[in-house]
């Protein structure tokens, strides 16, 4: 065990077996050096800094049909809605007087969202905050999309791959392809994107092979960023009754992640604050340098139910930045407003011609 962790640490590989073995045997106390490890390796490259994205739940509409999501489309308890592009350039507008700049635009996969409109709504949003940063989070959408969103001004797009796993991920998404969705990871990285991909923890008949499937893709793959989250049963999806992952777990594979992908820029996410009060503290000491604090409109929040009891669904976005804040310096970080980009996309003299 000794000889995995400092091989993880000092060469940022392990095969598969290695990987399982290291799963199987991790005890509370390198569990510990594990996660300290990790901490060390983020501020290699991105010091104590945390990045703060303001997310946009814009739509909560899905054709997808994916088991575990409350949004899917079989669920006929959801209050669907739209934000319309002015809705979304006021919750923008209150993020950037807070200080953010860097936005996330999520959604389900909502084609009344038409290449057309997304791209005058990036084209407003860069007109109107030059300075900050755009994500997309729309789902699998054509390379031709991709292109036009990013030819409009798009710096980021997320993708989760969810899991690496064909088999499991083809019991999770009827009617979804694998391939397809690898397909558009592969498009979003050609295309000059910064890519998040990233998976869930403690997904039913996940076992440790799996997860080191998702280590191995990652660490193949290389996204700028990787977003990884407990799996949390949503009573409304035919995953009901499963168990759902632990904060414990996804510490693990966040720490793992680091240490495979030093560079990346990974979220300390709000299903792990969900689970766990200081589940996001506890992500940053693991290896984590993002939080995504909720922009939307109070009076969507709560609709935008990918699993339930979500956090900060009453929050006005401005006690959320100090909530946040307040976080993230008592965990011994510090507050970074800044677009945030990966590592290797900081423009440099020396850069400056391919980026
Ligand atoms: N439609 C977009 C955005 C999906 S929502 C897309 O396809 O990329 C963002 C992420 O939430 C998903 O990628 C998934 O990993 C996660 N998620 C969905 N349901 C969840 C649940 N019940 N518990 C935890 N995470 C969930």
């Amino acid at each position: 065990m000794e000889a995995l962790l400092t091989k993880l640490y000092e060469q940022n590989e392990l095969t598969k077996e290695e990987i399982v073995y290291f799963l199987q045997h991790l005890t509370p106390e390198l569990k510990k050096r594990l996660f300290r490890l990790a901490d060390e390796t983020r501020k290699k490259h991105y010091y104590k800094s945390v990045y703060m994205r303001g997310l946009i739940e814009f739509s909560n509409f899905c054709k997808q049909d994916c088991m575990y999501c409350g949004l899917r489309k079989s669920n006929s308890n959801v209050e669907r809605y739209r934000l319309d592009e002015e809705d979304i350039l006021a919750c923008a507008a209150e993020g950037y007087d807070l200080g953010y700049r860097s936005f996330v635009l999520q959604s389900g996969e909502d084609f009344r969202f038409t290449e057309e409109l997304m791209i005058s709504i990036v084209t407003s949003m860069k007109h109107r905050f030059p300075d900050a940063a755009i994500t997309l989070s729309v789902g699998e959408r054509s390379e031709d999309f991709y292109r036009a969103l990013y030819n409009a001004g798009t710096d980021r797009y997320l993708l989760r791959h969810e899991t690496a796993s064909r088999s499991l991920y083809e019991s999770l998404h009827p009617g979804m392809s694998y391939d397809n969705r690898m397909k558009c990871l592969r498009n979003l990285k050609d295309i000059g994107y910064q890519v998040g991909a990233g998976f869930m923890v403690g997904l039913p008949g996940q076992t440790h092979q799996h997860l080191a499937e998702d280590l191995l893709f990652v660490k193949e793959f290389h996204p700028e960023m990787i977003g990884i989250g407990p799996f949390i049963p949503h009573s409304a999806t035919p995953l009901k009754d499963a168990i759902g992952g632990t904060v414990e777990d996804t510490l693990v594979m966040i720490a793992m992640a680091r240490l495979f992908v030093p560079d990346a820029l990974m979220p300390a996410t709000t299903a792990m604050g969900t689970l766990d009060p200081t589940g996001r503290e506890k992500a940053l000491s693991a290896g984590a340098n993002v939080v995504m604090p909720i922009l939307s409109p109070l009076r969507v929040r709560e609709k935008y139910a990918l699993y339930e009891n979500k956090i900060c669904t009453g929050d006005e976005a401005s006690h959320c930045r100090n909530c946040i804040e307040m976080r993230i310096v008592a965990a011994g970080y510090e507050i970074e407003l800044s677009r945030g980009d990966n590592f290797n996309f900081i423009r440099t003299p020396e850069n400056e011609h391919v980026l």
